[in-house]
Protein backbone atom coordinates (compact mmCIF):
# COMPACT_ATOMS: atom_id res chain seq x y z
CA UNK A 1 0.00 0.00 0.00
CA UNK A 2 1.66 3.26 -0.66
CA UNK A 3 2.11 6.09 2.38
CA UNK A 4 -0.13 7.89 3.58
CA UNK A 5 -2.65 6.95 1.12
CA UNK A 6 -5.11 6.26 4.10
CA UNK A 7 -6.66 9.33 6.37
CA UNK A 8 -4.35 10.49 8.95
CA UNK A 9 -6.22 9.89 11.97
CA UNK A 10 -7.16 5.91 10.70
CA UNK A 11 -3.12 5.59 10.10
CA UNK A 12 -2.63 6.17 13.75
CA UNK A 13 -5.47 3.75 14.78
CA UNK A 14 -4.93 0.32 16.94
CA UNK A 15 -6.97 -2.33 15.91
CA UNK A 16 -9.18 -4.31 18.68
CA UNK A 17 -7.48 -7.36 19.86
CA UNK A 18 -10.35 -9.56 20.60
CA UNK A 19 -9.81 -13.22 22.70
CA UNK A 20 -7.48 -15.56 21.00
CA UNK A 21 -9.54 -17.83 18.73
CA UNK A 22 -8.98 -21.46 19.65
CA UNK A 23 -7.47 -22.98 16.38
CA UNK A 24 -5.53 -20.12 16.31
CA UNK A 25 -3.70 -20.65 19.76
CA UNK A 26 -3.74 -24.57 18.38
CA UNK A 27 -1.79 -23.71 15.55
CA UNK A 28 0.33 -21.45 17.03
CA UNK A 29 1.61 -24.03 20.12
CA UNK A 30 1.17 -26.87 18.29
CA UNK A 31 -1.35 -28.15 20.69
CA UNK A 32 -4.77 -30.19 19.94
CA UNK A 33 -7.71 -27.60 19.43
CA UNK A 34 -9.56 -30.16 21.86
CA UNK A 35 -6.89 -29.98 24.69
CA UNK A 36 -7.65 -25.75 24.75
CA UNK A 37 -10.64 -24.43 26.65
CA UNK A 38 -11.14 -20.46 25.62
CA UNK A 39 -12.38 -18.05 28.66
CA UNK A 40 -11.47 -14.85 26.89
CA UNK A 41 -14.25 -13.70 25.53
CA UNK A 42 -17.46 -14.43 28.06
CA UNK A 43 -19.13 -16.30 25.54
CA UNK A 44 -21.67 -18.78 27.34
CA UNK A 45 -20.59 -22.17 28.66
CA UNK A 46 -23.22 -24.13 27.62
CA UNK A 47 -23.28 -22.95 24.20
CA UNK A 48 -26.36 -21.80 21.78
CA UNK A 49 -29.58 -22.64 23.46
CA UNK A 50 -31.06 -26.44 21.49
CA UNK A 51 -34.24 -24.35 20.14
CA UNK A 52 -32.13 -21.92 18.50
CA UNK A 53 -29.73 -24.75 17.00
CA UNK A 54 -33.21 -26.13 15.33
CA UNK A 55 -33.82 -23.18 13.98
CA UNK A 56 -31.10 -22.48 12.53
CA UNK A 57 -30.96 -25.60 10.70
CA UNK A 58 -34.30 -24.86 9.40
CA UNK A 59 -33.42 -21.87 8.29
CA UNK A 60 -30.37 -22.83 5.92
CA UNK A 61 -33.12 -23.89 3.54
CA UNK A 62 -33.63 -20.85 2.33
CA UNK A 63 -29.74 -19.10 2.85
CA UNK A 64 -30.14 -18.50 -0.79
CA UNK A 65 -32.55 -15.73 -0.60
CA UNK A 66 -31.76 -12.33 1.45
CA UNK A 67 -32.86 -11.83 4.73
CA UNK A 68 -35.81 -9.91 6.37
CA UNK A 69 -34.26 -6.58 6.14
CA UNK A 70 -36.80 -5.12 8.56
CA UNK A 71 -36.62 -7.92 11.08
CA UNK A 72 -40.10 -8.65 11.57
CA UNK A 73 -40.53 -11.60 13.34
CA UNK A 74 -37.76 -10.86 15.70
CA UNK A 75 -38.42 -7.15 16.20
CA UNK A 76 -41.81 -8.52 16.86
CA UNK A 77 -40.73 -11.26 19.18
CA UNK A 78 -38.66 -9.01 21.39
CA UNK A 79 -41.33 -6.31 21.18
CA UNK A 80 -43.12 -8.60 23.44
CA UNK A 81 -40.66 -9.62 25.61
CA UNK A 82 -39.76 -6.08 26.69
CA UNK A 83 -43.20 -5.06 26.72
CA UNK A 84 -42.75 -2.40 24.39
CA UNK A 85 -43.53 -1.62 20.31
CA UNK A 86 -41.85 -3.02 17.40
CA UNK A 87 -41.21 0.57 16.39
CA UNK A 88 -39.03 0.71 19.71
CA UNK A 89 -36.62 -1.46 18.01
CA UNK A 90 -33.66 -1.86 15.95
CA UNK A 91 -31.73 -4.93 15.43
CA UNK A 92 -27.64 -4.91 14.85
CA UNK A 93 -25.36 -7.06 13.54
CA UNK A 94 -23.91 -7.22 17.71
CA UNK A 95 -24.15 -4.54 19.82
CA UNK A 96 -20.79 -3.44 18.75
CA UNK A 97 -22.75 -2.47 15.48
CA UNK A 98 -24.97 -0.33 16.94
CA UNK A 99 -22.49 1.80 18.86
CA UNK A 100 -21.11 2.56 15.23
CA UNK A 101 -24.49 3.43 13.94
CA UNK A 102 -24.83 5.97 17.00
CA UNK A 103 -21.40 7.57 15.69
CA UNK A 104 -22.75 7.42 12.21
CA UNK A 105 -25.72 9.61 12.96
CA UNK A 106 -24.78 11.56 15.60
CA UNK A 107 -21.31 12.59 16.41
CA UNK A 108 -19.17 14.90 13.24
CA UNK A 109 -15.46 15.32 13.52
CA UNK A 110 -14.17 17.08 16.75
CA UNK A 111 -17.34 16.69 18.81
CA UNK A 112 -17.60 14.92 22.24
CA UNK A 113 -17.87 11.38 23.66
CA UNK A 114 -17.94 10.57 27.31
CA UNK A 115 -17.07 7.58 28.95
CA UNK A 116 -15.40 6.00 32.17
CA UNK A 117 -11.96 5.26 31.49
CA UNK A 118 -11.96 1.38 32.08
CA UNK A 119 -15.53 1.09 30.63
CA UNK A 120 -15.45 -1.28 27.01
CA UNK A 121 -12.96 0.40 25.04
CA UNK A 122 -14.95 -0.04 21.91
CA UNK A 123 -16.25 3.48 22.80
CA UNK A 124 -13.55 5.15 22.49
CA UNK A 125 -12.04 3.05 19.77
CA UNK A 126 -14.84 3.75 17.50
CA UNK A 127 -14.11 7.72 18.86
CA UNK A 128 -10.94 7.66 17.21
CA UNK A 129 -12.79 6.24 14.08
CA UNK A 130 -14.66 8.82 13.50
CA UNK A 131 -12.28 12.03 14.84
CA UNK A 132 -14.15 12.39 17.84
CA UNK A 133 -12.39 13.01 21.44
CA UNK A 134 -13.71 10.40 24.25
CA UNK A 135 -13.31 12.17 27.33
CA UNK A 136 -12.43 9.56 29.95
CA UNK A 137 -13.90 9.54 32.99
CA UNK A 138 -12.15 7.69 36.21
CA UNK A 139 -13.74 4.69 37.51
CA UNK A 140 -14.05 4.94 41.02
CA UNK A 141 -14.13 1.64 42.91
CA UNK A 142 -13.44 -0.21 39.36
CA UNK A 143 -17.37 1.50 39.06
CA UNK A 144 -18.35 3.82 36.77
CA UNK A 145 -18.65 7.44 38.37
CA UNK A 146 -21.86 8.59 37.55
CA UNK A 147 -21.80 12.04 39.17
CA UNK A 148 -18.35 12.65 37.59
CA UNK A 149 -19.46 11.84 34.08
CA UNK A 150 -22.59 14.06 34.39
CA UNK A 151 -20.16 16.77 35.46
CA UNK A 152 -18.15 15.91 32.66
CA UNK A 153 -21.19 16.24 30.45
CA UNK A 154 -20.98 19.88 28.70
CA UNK A 155 -22.78 21.24 25.06
CA UNK A 156 -20.74 19.29 22.69
CA UNK A 157 -21.19 16.49 24.10
CA UNK A 158 -23.23 14.04 21.94
CA UNK A 159 -23.08 10.39 23.74
CA UNK A 160 -22.53 9.67 27.21
CA UNK A 161 -21.78 5.75 27.25
CA UNK A 162 -22.52 3.58 30.34
CA UNK A 163 -21.81 -0.41 30.42
CA UNK A 164 -24.14 -1.96 33.19
CA UNK A 165 -22.77 -4.08 34.00
CA UNK A 166 -19.55 -2.72 32.58
CA UNK A 167 -16.67 -5.52 31.15
CA UNK A 168 -14.05 -5.51 32.16
CA UNK A 169 -14.08 -4.85 35.10
CA UNK A 170 -17.49 -6.74 36.12
CA UNK A 171 -18.88 -4.30 38.28
CA UNK A 172 -22.33 -1.97 38.36
CA UNK A 173 -24.35 0.88 39.01
CA UNK A 174 -27.06 0.57 41.87
CA UNK A 175 -30.38 1.35 40.44
CA UNK A 176 -30.89 4.61 42.57
CA UNK A 177 -27.23 5.71 40.76
CA UNK A 178 -28.55 5.01 37.56
CA UNK A 179 -31.88 6.73 37.57
CA UNK A 180 -30.87 9.62 39.13
CA UNK A 181 -28.37 9.77 36.41
CA UNK A 182 -30.90 9.50 33.82
CA UNK A 183 -32.93 12.23 34.78
CA UNK A 184 -30.20 14.59 34.89
CA UNK A 185 -28.23 13.92 31.43
CA UNK A 186 -29.48 17.51 29.08
CA UNK A 187 -31.51 15.84 26.26
CA UNK A 188 -28.91 17.32 23.44
CA UNK A 189 -26.97 14.10 24.53
CA UNK A 190 -27.83 10.72 23.75
CA UNK A 191 -27.22 8.48 26.64
CA UNK A 192 -26.12 4.91 25.61
CA UNK A 193 -26.79 2.32 28.15
CA UNK A 194 -25.01 -0.93 27.26
CA UNK A 195 -26.54 -3.73 28.82
CA UNK A 196 -24.63 -6.73 27.40
CA UNK A 197 -24.68 -8.29 30.69
CA UNK A 198 -28.25 -7.27 32.01
CA UNK A 199 -29.65 -10.63 32.08
CA UNK A 200 -26.74 -12.36 34.85
CA UNK A 201 -28.27 -9.23 37.54
CA UNK A 202 -30.07 -9.97 40.46
CA UNK A 203 -31.81 -6.68 40.96
CA UNK A 204 -32.01 -5.68 37.04
CA UNK A 205 -32.70 -1.56 36.49
CA UNK A 206 -35.46 -0.87 34.24
CA UNK A 207 -34.38 2.01 32.09
CA UNK A 208 -36.49 0.80 29.24
CA UNK A 209 -39.49 2.11 31.59
CA UNK A 210 -37.81 5.84 30.39
CA UNK A 211 -38.19 4.83 26.45
CA UNK A 212 -41.88 3.54 27.04
CA UNK A 213 -43.18 5.59 30.07
CA UNK A 214 -41.71 8.32 30.50
CA UNK A 215 -41.10 9.19 26.36
CA UNK A 216 -37.36 10.10 26.61
CA UNK A 217 -36.29 10.47 23.33
CA UNK A 218 -32.42 10.53 24.02
CA UNK A 219 -32.14 6.75 25.60
CA UNK A 220 -30.67 3.72 23.91
CA UNK A 221 -30.13 0.23 25.99
CA UNK A 222 -28.04 -1.98 24.11
CA UNK A 223 -28.46 -5.51 24.18
CA UNK A 224 -27.04 -9.13 22.99
CA UNK A 225 -27.89 -12.48 21.90
CA UNK A 226 -23.79 -12.93 22.06
CA UNK A 227 -23.69 -13.66 26.02
CA UNK A 228 -26.49 -14.80 28.20
CA UNK A 229 -28.25 -17.22 24.90
CA UNK A 230 -24.51 -18.04 23.45
CA UNK A 231 -24.96 -17.16 19.83
CA UNK A 232 -21.79 -14.78 19.64
CA UNK A 233 -20.53 -16.42 16.56
CA UNK A 234 -24.13 -15.29 14.91
CA UNK A 235 -23.15 -11.57 15.47
CA UNK A 236 -27.07 -10.39 16.26
CA UNK A 237 -28.21 -7.76 19.29
CA UNK A 238 -30.79 -5.23 19.52
CA UNK A 239 -31.39 -1.31 20.77
CA UNK A 240 -34.45 -0.32 22.57
CA UNK A 241 -35.23 3.17 22.09
CA UNK A 242 -37.96 5.68 20.49
CA UNK A 243 -39.08 5.29 17.27
CA UNK A 244 -37.34 8.81 16.26
CA UNK A 245 -34.30 7.59 16.92
CA UNK A 246 -35.07 4.18 15.73
CA UNK A 247 -35.84 6.35 12.58
CA UNK A 248 -31.99 7.75 12.67
CA UNK A 249 -30.32 5.10 13.25
CA UNK A 250 -32.07 3.07 10.65
CA UNK A 251 -30.83 5.76 8.09
CA UNK A 252 -27.13 4.93 8.71
CA UNK A 253 -27.96 0.98 8.41
CA UNK A 254 -27.23 -1.25 6.03
CA UNK A 255 -30.05 -2.90 4.94
CA UNK A 256 -29.13 -6.19 5.39
CA UNK A 257 -27.01 -6.37 8.23
CA UNK A 258 -28.31 -9.35 10.29
CA UNK A 259 -28.91 -12.35 8.37
CA UNK A 260 -31.32 -14.84 7.71
CA UNK A 261 -29.82 -17.69 10.16
CA UNK A 262 -29.10 -15.22 13.18
CA UNK A 263 -32.59 -14.01 13.00
CA UNK A 264 -34.03 -17.49 13.74
CA UNK A 265 -31.75 -18.11 16.00
CA UNK A 266 -32.11 -15.00 18.10
CA UNK A 267 -36.06 -15.68 17.97
CA UNK A 268 -35.98 -19.31 19.17
CA UNK A 269 -33.61 -18.70 22.07
CA UNK A 270 -35.62 -16.01 23.42
CA UNK A 271 -38.56 -18.70 23.94
CA UNK A 272 -35.81 -20.72 25.67
CA UNK A 273 -36.33 -19.87 29.39
CA UNK A 274 -34.59 -22.79 30.46
CA UNK A 275 -31.69 -22.29 28.84
CA UNK A 276 -31.75 -19.22 30.26
CA UNK A 277 -31.79 -20.41 33.63
CA UNK A 278 -29.37 -23.14 33.46
CA UNK A 279 -26.86 -19.91 32.32
CA UNK A 280 -27.46 -18.24 35.42
CA UNK A 281 -27.24 -20.81 37.63
CA UNK A 282 -24.22 -21.96 36.10
CA UNK A 283 -22.42 -18.51 36.25
CA UNK A 284 -23.25 -17.70 40.26
CA UNK A 285 -21.97 -21.03 41.20
CA UNK A 286 -19.06 -20.24 38.85
CA UNK A 287 -18.44 -16.99 40.20
CA UNK A 288 -18.99 -18.46 43.93
CA UNK A 289 -16.40 -20.88 43.24
CA UNK A 290 -13.82 -18.89 41.29
CA UNK A 291 -13.93 -16.17 44.09
CA UNK A 292 -13.86 -18.40 47.31
CA UNK A 293 -10.71 -20.43 45.03
CA UNK A 294 -9.15 -16.41 44.68
CA UNK A 295 -9.80 -16.12 48.27
CA UNK A 296 -7.65 -19.03 49.40
CA UNK A 297 -4.98 -17.88 47.05
CA UNK A 298 -4.91 -14.54 48.38
CA UNK A 299 -5.48 -13.22 45.13
CA UNK A 300 -7.26 -9.76 44.62
CA UNK A 301 -10.37 -9.77 42.37
CA UNK A 302 -12.89 -7.50 41.66
CA UNK A 303 -16.49 -9.22 42.77
CA UNK A 304 -18.12 -9.29 39.32
CA UNK A 305 -22.07 -9.51 38.56
CA UNK A 306 -21.41 -10.17 35.51
CA UNK A 307 -20.09 -14.10 33.73
CA UNK A 308 -16.47 -12.75 34.10
CA UNK A 309 -13.98 -11.84 36.54
CA UNK A 310 -10.80 -9.96 37.18
CA UNK A 311 -8.12 -10.99 39.10
CA UNK A 312 -4.65 -8.90 40.07
CA UNK A 313 -1.84 -11.53 38.60
CA UNK A 314 1.43 -9.26 39.02
CA UNK A 315 2.12 -9.76 35.37
CA UNK A 316 -0.83 -10.20 33.52
CA UNK A 317 0.91 -10.03 30.24
CA UNK A 318 3.06 -12.72 31.31
CA UNK A 319 0.44 -14.88 33.25
CA UNK A 320 -1.77 -14.74 29.92
CA UNK A 321 0.83 -16.33 28.15
CA UNK A 322 1.75 -18.94 30.57
CA UNK A 323 -1.54 -20.14 30.59
CA UNK A 324 -2.17 -20.03 26.99
CA UNK A 325 1.14 -22.55 26.96
CA UNK A 326 -1.55 -24.64 29.54
CA UNK A 327 -3.80 -24.67 26.52
CA UNK A 328 -6.40 -21.81 29.02
CA UNK A 329 -7.13 -18.86 27.12
CA UNK A 330 -7.98 -15.36 29.72
CA UNK A 331 -7.53 -12.11 28.56
CA UNK A 332 -4.98 -9.59 29.41
CA UNK A 333 -5.44 -6.10 30.71
CA UNK A 334 -2.90 -3.94 29.41
CA UNK A 335 -5.37 -2.21 26.93
CA UNK A 336 -7.46 -1.48 30.20
CA UNK A 337 -4.79 0.51 31.63
CA UNK A 338 -4.54 -2.71 34.04
CA UNK A 339 -1.52 -4.91 33.14
CA UNK A 340 -1.41 -6.48 36.18
CA UNK A 341 -4.99 -8.51 35.65
CA UNK A 342 -6.29 -10.58 33.56
CA UNK A 343 -10.24 -11.15 33.11
CA UNK A 344 -11.42 -15.00 33.34
CA UNK A 345 -14.82 -15.56 32.02
CA UNK A 346 -16.93 -18.37 33.67
CA UNK A 347 -16.91 -21.46 32.18
CA UNK A 348 -18.05 -24.80 33.04
CA UNK A 349 -17.54 -26.23 36.33
CA UNK A 350 -14.49 -28.87 34.86
CA UNK A 351 -13.15 -25.44 33.16
CA UNK A 352 -12.99 -23.21 36.30
CA UNK A 353 -11.06 -25.83 37.89
CA UNK A 354 -9.10 -26.69 35.37
CA UNK A 355 -8.43 -23.26 35.09
CA UNK A 356 -7.64 -22.85 38.28
CA UNK A 357 -5.66 -25.54 38.69
CA UNK A 358 -3.26 -23.90 35.77
CA UNK A 359 -3.11 -20.46 37.59
CA UNK A 360 -1.75 -22.26 40.54
CA UNK A 361 0.79 -23.86 38.57
CA UNK A 362 1.64 -20.50 36.75
CA UNK A 363 2.20 -18.32 39.68
CA UNK A 364 4.44 -20.87 41.40
C1 LIG B 1 -19.61 -8.33 24.54
C2 LIG B 1 -19.99 -6.90 24.73
C3 LIG B 1 -20.74 -6.20 23.78
C4 LIG B 1 -21.21 -6.64 22.48
O1 LIG B 1 -20.97 -7.67 21.87
P1 LIG B 1 -21.63 -8.04 20.50
O2 LIG B 1 -21.16 -9.42 20.32
O3 LIG B 1 -21.11 -7.07 19.48
O4 LIG B 1 -23.10 -7.93 20.67
C5 LIG B 1 -21.12 -4.92 24.05
N1 LIG B 1 -20.79 -4.33 25.19
C6 LIG B 1 -20.08 -4.95 26.11
C7 LIG B 1 -19.78 -4.22 27.36
C8 LIG B 1 -19.64 -6.24 25.91
O5 LIG B 1 -18.88 -6.83 26.82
Amino acid sequence: MPRNIALPHIESLASYEPGRPIEEVARELKLRPSSIIKLASNENALGPSPKAVAAMRRALATAHLYPDGGGYYLRKGLAKHLGVGPDNIILCAGSNELIEFLFHAFVAPGEEIVCGDRAFVIYKLCAATFQAHAVEVPFRNHTHDLDAMLAACNGRTKIVFVANPNNPTGTRVDNATLYRFLDRVPNHTIIALDEAYFEFLNDPPDAIRYITVKRVPNIIVMRTFSKIVGLAGLRVGYGVTSPEMVDLLNRVRQPFNVNSIAQAGALASLGDRAHIARTRRLNKQGLAYLGGEFRKMKLEFIPSVANFICIRVGDGRAVFDALQRRGVIVRPLAGYKMPEWVRVTVGTMPENRRFIRALKAVLE
